[in-house]
């Protein structure tokens, strides 16, 4: 299956490197870097004026002997991965560090992190599991404790007014990086699933304000482009945990599938949803967050998530879906047998995998999504 040739390697550049140029740009002329890990941590409120909000991943981790002796090996790996590089040292160079209580994996990590000091701000953020007012109230006190500590800290406005300022801006992002999704519904998409993945990981792992020009123009540029992805043999949806390395996707379209969706917690469904810009910044935020039902931590929801991955087969015209989830990944070991079975009574085609965070068997990986796309006649 060919690969238009329209993405500039400028993006690619920029999700090879644990913290990528742009990244060093922006701290070079005095912004600070905030790391985070997790989507329930809402990025406006680290994108204000001084600071920037970077989504961490760990691009090139080839294993976790350091990280297992602190977390052992039967924690996902994608926590043992960021743990090994931040032990390499590769996000010294941030200014800090927001977790969000998502699961106790990610506890664990930052448990051993605050504990081991790498940087002079760790904060995590204790997320509910369940959506309502109570919930709500309690997710807008820890982020106005959260905001209190980032303004004192880097000395940066977390008011209403810069905030606001903040929310606008990212939907604008928002915005962009929808447009580029919906280009994935044409009979032809202009990009595949793999480019589509790379802008979103350097849209999240790049400053703000400087990566929103190149990914707008490339969207105007692709809009208008009549070079298209025609030689597919299916269309596929990615659903599951997080999926942020677009040489996974890359190795399952190299068999024909077309990824043109992925309902992912590093993908374009739900993340892509507008945030409001009326009433309290907080206030919003905090209902935001916890509105992203998409991942398995959020309990009583699984009925909503199946639905919600129904509603994206339909939206992309998907033929299948592949559902990945991280090896030990006890929120999605959980969820995984019985959305399957949900989906195979749609008649929707379903591949299940297990996986490490680093990319170890590409050819068993290609062997799975063959036999699948046959089994689907495809
Ligand atoms: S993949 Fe699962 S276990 Fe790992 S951090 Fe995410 S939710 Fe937690």
């Amino acid at each position: 299956m060919k690969q238009p040739a329209g993405i500039p390697t400028f993006f690619k550049n920029l999700v090879e490197e644990p913290l990528n140029a742009m990244v060093e740009k922006a701290q070079d002329s005095g912004q600070r870097a905030i790391g985070y890990t997790c989507s329930y941590v809402p990025r406006p409120l680290l994108d204000v004026e001084g600071i920037f909000g970077v989504r961490l991943r760990a691009p090139g981790v080839s294993g976790t002997p350091m990280a297992d002796t602190y977390l052992s090996n039967v924690i996902c790996s994608l926590t043992r991965s960021i743990m090994e590089l931040a032990l390499e040292g590769a996000y010294s160079n941030l200014g800090g560090w927001v977790f969000a209580s998502s699961c106790d994996h990610m506890r664990r990590l930052y448990d051993n992190l605050d504990y081991l000091e790498p940087l002079d701000f760790v904060h995590i953020l204790d997320v509910p599991h369940k959506r309502g007012e109570a919930a709500t109230a309690w997710m807008k006190e820890e982020l106005e404790m959260l905001a209190e500590k980032l303004a004192e800290h880097f000395g940066v406005d977390t008011g209403r007014g810069a905030l606001a300022i903040s929310i606008k801006e990212h939907n604008r992002l928002l915005a962009i990086l929808r447009g580029l999704d919906r280009l994935r519904r044409r009979d032809a998409p202009p990009l595949s699933g793999t480019q589509y993945q790379m802008l979103m990981m350097a849209a999240t792992s790049s400053p703000r304000n400087l990566v929103i020009e190149p990914l707008e123009s490339l969207y105007k540029e692709l809009e208008n482009s009549s070079d298209g992805i025609d030689d597919y043999r299916a269309r596929l949806l990615l659903a599951g945990s997080n999926c942020d390395d677009p040489g996974y996707i890359r190795v399952i379209e190299s068999t024909g599938g077309l990824v043109v969706g992925d309902r992912t917690c590093t993908g374009s469904i739900p993340a892509l949803k507008p945030v409001s810009e009326e009433g309290d910044p907080l206030e919003v935020l905090a209902s935001h967050s916890l509105d992203n039902i998409s991942c398995p931590r959020m309990m009583e929801e699984f009925g909503a998530r199946a639905q919600e991955i129904l509603e994206a087969v339909k939206l992309t015209r998907a033929d299948g879906v592949v559902l990945e989830t991280m090896k030990f990944c006890d929120t999605w070991g959980v969820e995984a047998s019985p959305l399957v079975s949900v989906l195979r009574e749609q008649g929707i085609p379903v591949l299940r995998l297990e996986r490490e965070y680093a990319m170890s068997s590409e050819g068993q990986l290609q062997t799975r999504v063959q036999a699948f796309l046959e089994s689907m006649g495809r």
